[in-house]
């Protein structure tokens, strides 16, 4: 038995995790939201953790007063999620929280040695090469949840060594789409609420708009590049609809190995926490004989235009991949308040990374990423209010 946290327990993941954790029988030891208070009431009661977090301030203030004896509030903001991220009574920390918010935490686990399952793909995005080498500093483990990062760890389980590239030659990153794959005519005028209809997973609002624009595809691309050092020329993206087999990798002998399952998020999750074992969990086993076929198609760069923007922050290097990720959040925000069109996500990223003029390719130190992301979000939200004005 072993004693997690979870920071956004009450998001996709985050739920998906709980019901991995009663399947394992371990015993949750600390949880955090964001201002989802009736859901994580709900679970502070059910789990009674010794230790709970709430970002938000009035949501933290008005929880204060129901939570069960035995639980301690921890400070609201990045302070409390800190902590969270860090006990030393912990023996695994996942990380589900959704965007950069998730960058602090994570440093926190790393520096304190922690076995971390890692959802939260921004952070990778942002300094990933740092994050990683920090982690081999600090001789903490970061093991993937994403669905796509999993299955490539789980294919590159047999290497001896981290040198990946010597014994890679092809990723194959496999996405299913998003919601207008199959959308004929102008997507200037499609909905938040069309937008976060996912064809095969249920997902938290941003990572299935990200899913929509192939954006999430682009940030998965510099996710792996940076966690296993990989050139993003290497990693191919295949549509495959089905979204059974979630990523494959080609080595330099010509073997192609892939990890396929249903789709189902407790799978990875389970494997990020009990890693490098593998126990019984809740997942219907694959039937070939129903799935029959597996389609694989060019994704079209010209019609999602934030997946060509992606691999050109990845390709950069430097800074541009923080840049991206935050003018993403910004534009994926404004999208979804109904203040931007789903068209122009793109165009906000694409100016906000066009104003970015540095050299320095090397990967951006912690602090550096940070100041790149909050500058990046200062003038994604100049760019998207433009955009509105000139529109009116
Ligand atoms: P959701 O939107 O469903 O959930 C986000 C969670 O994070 C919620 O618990 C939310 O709390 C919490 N949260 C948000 N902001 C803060 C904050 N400032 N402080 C503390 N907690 C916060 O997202 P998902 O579960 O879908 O995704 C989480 C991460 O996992 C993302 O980075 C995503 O890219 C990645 N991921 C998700 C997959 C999926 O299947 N869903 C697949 C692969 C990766 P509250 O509810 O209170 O707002
Ligand atoms: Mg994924």
């Amino acid at each position: 038995m072993k004693n997690i946290c979870i920071l956004g327990s009450t998001g996709s993941i985050g739920r998906n995790a709980l019901k991995a954790v009663d399947n394992l029988g371990w015993k949750v030891l600390g949880l955090a939201a964001n201002s989802n208070i009736g859901e994580f009431r709900a679970q502070v009661r059910a789990y009674r953790p010794k230790y709970a977090a709430v970002f938000d301030y009035k949501a933290s203030a008005e929880l204060k007063g129901s939570i069960p004896r035995g639980t301690r509030l921890l400070p609201p903001g990045v302070e409390g999620l800190i902590e969270l991220a860090s006990l030393k009574e912990a023996d695994l920390v996942l990380n589900a929280v959704s965007g950069s918010v998730g960058f602090a935490p994570l440093v926190a686990s790393i520096r304190a040695s922690k076995h971390i399952a890692l959802a939260n793909k921004e952070p990778m995005v942002m300094a990933g090469e740092t994050l990683i080498s920090e982690a081999v500093r600090w001789q903490a483990k970061i093991i993937p949840v994403d669905s796509e990062p999993s299955a490539i760890f789980q294919c590159l389980e047999g290497l001896k060594d981290r040198n990946y590239d010597a014994a890679v030659s092809r990723i194959f990153l496999t996405a299913s789409g998003g919601a207008f794959y199959r959308h004929k005519g102008s997507l200037a005028a499609v909905t938040p609420a069309k937008a976060l209809k996912h064809p095969t997973w249920n997902m938290g609002p941003k990572i299935t708009v990200d899913s929509a624009t192939l954006m999430n595809k682009g940030l998965e691309a510099i996710e792996i590049k940076n966690f296993f050092s990989l050139p993003i020329s290497k990693i191919q993206v295949l549509i495959h609809p089905q979204s059974v087999m979630h990523s494959a990798v080609e080595f330099k002998d010509g073997s192609v190995l892939a990890q396929m399952s249903e789709p189902d998020m407790r799978l990875p999750i389970q494997y990020a926490l009990t890693y490098p074992e593998r126990v019984k969990s809740l997942v219907k086993p694959l039937n070939l004989f129903k799935v029959k076929s597996l389609d694989f198609n060019e994704p079209d760069f010209r019609r999602f235009p934030c997946l060509a923007l992606a691999y050109e922050a990845g390709r950069l290097g430097g800074g541009y991949p923080a840049v991206l990720n935050a003018a993403n959040e910004v534009a994926v925000d404004r999208f979804l308040k109904g203040a931007a069109l789903f068209t122009d996500i793109p165009v906000i990223v694409e100016k906000t990374v066009s104003r970015h003029h540095s050299r320095d390719r090397r990967p951006p130190t912690l602090a550096d990423a940070v100041e790149i992301d909050q500058w990046a979000r200062t003038k994604a939200a100049e760019i998207a209010a433009h955009l509105k004005k000139k529109r009116k």
